[in-house]
């Protein structure tokens, strides 16, 4: 064992040499220091505001969907451990792997038959992008190598889906002119229940047609924008858009990192519209948070596709692709999700959801308040700058709560398992830091 450290020489050592996600180095913020985490509890090694214990609002970026140290993923990722941790997937295979990619195919949309497995959301929407240019090379139209997206969405941080991420407002707005030029459409109008627009459906078919002799793919994040402003649209830009796909020959990709496995109230937010993609991304919640893991799926046509054309092979093998024990934990977070009436979890944080955040609706500075399955957001009037996003953090976990806020956002996306109470005082939290945001 290591000699033990202090938690203030930890933090110091975490300030000279970790650089953390979207931060400078040296990190300006002390982040907290978590000892453990159970249920939906994260233990801190030394307590901020006076509070040791915090509840998880943001499920790990929203992929610790049973919580922390789960009895049935410990007992899954131990027995894995004890066969094999990791082994190369080019050559060989093995059983975790091939369960998972058969649950995959059986619990998607019908016309996903194949799956790619990836290290992290991220790669695994490299290999979509790959996969549809690949197809349309093979089949002989080189020149569809472009993509289409709607504004306001976000697909990860590696260079392709940078490309597709909100060019103005997001994360990645600096490498405009760097970056590929994709094409992209107005931000579908707000709201899940909202009947389309029937203008912004006719915009959105007209720009694929304009485009359709250079575009590979549209693609989009299913219902939720999430990392771009978690926004709600009907399911039936995804009927207008799989449509316009079909009619004009481009392929329709959805990345559901965010939204799959239940978090919309649907197992995948596709199913609110009833609508298949050509290629589906899948990580985030796959194994509950546990290992990092995400997969591309595609129909037999676009497999078919590459597999037959000028480079009969898709060009791409991680190293860690197919992780045994990443994929074992998946296979057990799956089972156990379609184990449980999750729906019916899912349904009961939503309406816990409602009922705690009305509370933020009428606030000064408050926008508005929007809530769908299990995620839940207070919307500010203005973007959250340094010294107020950090008295909305604190006051968060003065109430026992970890949050991020993020832009002009309070939104939490809680585990599948927190119960009435704690789910109470998530919502209380996001209240208490939207007032803290405006003091
Ligand atoms: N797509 C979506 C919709 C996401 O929300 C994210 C992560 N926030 C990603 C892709 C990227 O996934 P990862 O962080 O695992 O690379």
């Amino acid at each position: 064992m290591p000699e033990p450290m202090s938690p203030a020489r930890l933090l110091e050592l975490d300030r000279q040499h970790v650089w953390h996600p979207y931060g400078p180095m040296p990190g300006r913020q002390r982040p907290l220091l978590v000892e453990s985490a159970a249920g939906v509890r994260l233990r801190l090694a030394e307590p901020a505001e006076g509070v040791s214990e915090l509840v998880d609002g943001m499920s790990s970026w929203w992929s610790a969907i049973h919580g922390y140290n789960h009895p049935v993923l410990n007992e899954a990722a131990h027995a894995q451990l004890g066969r094999m941790s990791h082994v190369m997937f080019g050559g060989l295979t093995h059983e975790p792997a091939i369960r998972l990619a058969t649950k995959l195919v059986e619990i998607t949309p019908e016309p996903l038959q194949h799956v790619f497995l990836a290290d992290s959301g991220s790669v695994s929407v490299e290999v979509a992008i790959k996969m549809c240019l690949q197809y349309w090379r093979s089949v002989g139209k080189p020149a569809k190598q472009r993509l289409l997206t709607w504004r306001g969405g976000y697909h990860g941080d590696t260079w392709q889906p940078m490309s597709v991420c909100d060019p103005d407002g997001g994360m990645h707005s600096m490498w405009q002119g760097v970056l590929q030029q994709q094409v992209f459409a107005e931000q579908p109008p707000a709201g899940f229940d909202a009947e389309p627009d029937p203008a912004y459906v006719r915009e959105l078919g007209e720009l694929i047609a304009r485009h359709a002799h250079e575009l590979a793919a549209v693609i989009v994040e299913p219902v939720v924008q999430n990392a771009g402003g978690m926004r709600f649209h009907s399911p039936g830009y995804l009927r207008a858009l799989r449509r316009a796909c079909d009619e004009h020959g481009v392929l329709l990709v959805f990345d559901e990192i965010a939204t799959g496995f239940g978090r919309t109230g649907a197992l995948f937010a596709a199913e609110h519209a009833d609508v298949a993609p050509d290629v589906l991304c899948v990580g985030k919640a796959i194994t509950s948070g546990y290992l990092t893991l995400a997969a591309a799926l595609c129909t037999s046509e676009v497999a078919r596709g590459i597999s037959e054309g000028e480079l009969p092979v898709l060009a791409h093998g991680p190293t860690f692709m197919g992780n045994p024990l990443a994929t074992a934990v998946a296979c057990a977070n799956i089972d156990l999700l379609l184990s449980y009436d999750w729906q019916g979890e899912v349904k009961r944080i939503e309406a816990g959801l409602r009922d705690g955040l009305s509370a933020a609706a009428p606030l000064p500075g408050v926008a508005s308040v929007r809530v769908l399955g299990a995620i839940g957001a207070i919307q500010l009037e203005r973007p959250l700058d340094e010294a107020r996003m950090a008295a909305a953090s604190r006051a968060a976990i003065r109430n026992g709560v970890w949050l991020r806020p993020f832009r002009d956002l309070i939104y939490t996306m809680p585990p599948y398992i927190t119960g009435d109470d704690d789910l109470a005082r998530i919502t209380s939290a996001m209240v208490a830091a939207a007032r803290a945001s405006e003091s």
